[in-house]
């Protein structure tokens, strides 16, 4: 019989935070094209035009979420723009225990617990605009929020950005497929790191035997 060559290891919990607007939704896509599974959170926020139950978010009421976050049901939550998020623990504990990685699309708070949660999985990355400048003109061309809302995002924007030092990889999202090509290498790298390959042992143990 001929030896597996792929290696048993953990999943990698990939964190993908930014400013709103810098382009983490639109990469994150990519990502999930080439394969990779995404966390799907819950939140207390309206749907936007597009988005799509169980897909984009879980769209829950303020009472589902407080009973979510009583009963450990979140692996982490936060309070972002006035809206309640979370992350369902469940979903994410069965992929990381198959091999599985999964992409999160959360902010530096919820960052900060997952890394707390689970800190040998998680790798995390911070997607900045290439100017201020730039980013009012992404967060218009999405054409979804209203103007008081682009502004509140905006004026938000520095304090995110405040966040930078807690991060493992910093990109800045000028051309997407430059981008896109430097988070899928990062991701890529990070899925070799020795302490997430657990059948490593075994593997060598059997090579030095034929
Ligand atoms: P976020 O999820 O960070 O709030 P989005 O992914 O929704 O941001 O991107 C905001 C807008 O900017 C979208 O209209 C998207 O198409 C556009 N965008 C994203 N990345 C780039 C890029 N590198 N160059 C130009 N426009 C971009
Ligand atoms: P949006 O409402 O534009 O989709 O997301 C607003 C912000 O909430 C983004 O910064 C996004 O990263 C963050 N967010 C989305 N889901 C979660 C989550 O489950 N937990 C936390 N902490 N933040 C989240």
């Amino acid at each position: 019989m001929t030896q597996s060559t792929r290696i048993p290891r953990r999943g990698v919990m990939f964190v993908l935070s930014s400013p709103s607007g810098a382009g983490k939704t639109t990469i994150s896509r990519r990502l999930i094209e080439a394969g990779l599974r995404m966390s799907v959170s819950v939140t207390t926020r309206k749907m936007r035009p597009g988005e799509v139950d169980g897909k984009d978010y879980w769209f829950i009421s303020p009472e589902r979420f407080a009973a979510m976050v009583r009963d450990g049901e979140l692996l982490e939550h936060a309070t972002v723009y006035g809206y309640s998020y979370g992350t369902p623990r469940t979903p994410v504990e069965a992929a990381l225990a198959r091999g599985e990685d999964v992409l999160f699309d959360v902010d530096w708070q919820g960052t900060q617990q997952l890394r707390q949660a689970k800190p040998g999985d998680v790798v995390s990355v911070f997607v900045l605009p290439p100017s201020l400048k730039e980013l009012e003109r992404r967060l218009r061309g999405r054409g979804q929020d209203s103007e008081e809302t682009v502004r509140r995002r905006l004026a938000r924007a520095p304090d995110d950005m405040s966040h930078w030092a807690e991060y493992d990889y910093i990109l800045v999202n000028d051309d997407l497929e430059d981008c896109v090509r430097r988070v899928q290498g990062t991701l890529e790298a990070e899925r070799q790191r020795r302490d997430r390959l657990l059948g490593v042992g075994d593997f060598v143990r059997r090579l030095a035997q034929n």
